[in-house]
């Protein structure tokens, strides 16, 4: 039987486990899908492509870009803009991406869709695995349930991310997992390392606002 399957990739550091197992595993085709529109600010987000697009040609699995749209992305999180971490913004943040990479997965024609995201032992792998198995069914795929940070796969990735020097985050992504937004500086949700960035506060507090004036599609 062909089973070829998409696997949304949150990070690259977070890849670097789930591309080594699955291409030991023997599927007719893995490819990977970078959502991204959730990172902020875009110097953040070209920076995490960029070590991403180096893990893809190093380890040998293409990886399917979409564009980068955060104003989208606001649109649908800034009214849950207060909620804490592990709350219902990233409950809606994992739905969209994974909706995301579903359609991508249609249109590619795989015929199994999964994600990196439950390498991370600060996320939530239930809720991970209920949205990614609606999103699959929305499109007619096969979830492939996978939680990554079983078997050290977590301390796994950190240690192969080191091995390649891949640039590794100190916050989730989106501006407000951000340390220098007021919210306390975490470690480890998707590796940790770097020092503190600069962050153009009003240029993203402009976008919220104009995110929050635009309906769906019009922004
Ligand atoms: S903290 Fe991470 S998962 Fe939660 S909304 Fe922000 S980017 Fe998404």
């Amino acid at each position: 039987m062909i089973k070829r399957l998409l696997l949304h990739v949150c990070c690259a550091p977070d890849a670097t486990v789930p591309f080594r197992d699955l291409k030991a595993e023997g599927w007719s085709e893995i490819v990977g899908y970078f959502y991204g529109s959730n990172i902020h600010p875009e110097d953040e987000y070209r920076r995490r492509a960029a070590t991403l697009d180096f893990l893809s040609e190093r380890e040998g699995v293409f990886v399917s870009m979409r564009p980068y749209e955060p104003e989208e992305w606001l649109v649908h999180a800034s009214p849950l803009a207060d909620e804490p971490e592990r709350g219902a913004r990233c409950a809606l943040c994992f739905a969209l991406q994974l909706r995301a990479a579903a359609e991508e997965g249609e249109r590619r024609g795989v015929t199994h869709l999964s994600t990196t995201l439950s390498i991370s032992p600060h996320k939530d792998a239930a809720l991970i695995s209920r949205l990614g198995r609606e999103a699959a069914a929305s499109r007619g795929l096969t979830w492939e349930d996978r939680i990554w940070r079983k078997n050290n796969g977590f301390l796994r990735s950190v240690q192969i991310s080191k091995e390649l020097r891949l640039y590794r985050q100190n916050y989730c992504g989106c501006l407000y997992s951000r340390p220098d937004r007021g919210l306390p500086e975490r470690s480890g949700i998707c590796g940790a390392s770097a020092g503190p960035t600069t962050l153009k506060a009003s240029v993203y507090d402009a976008r919220i606002q104009h995110a929050r004036k635009t309906p769906p599609g019009n922004s």
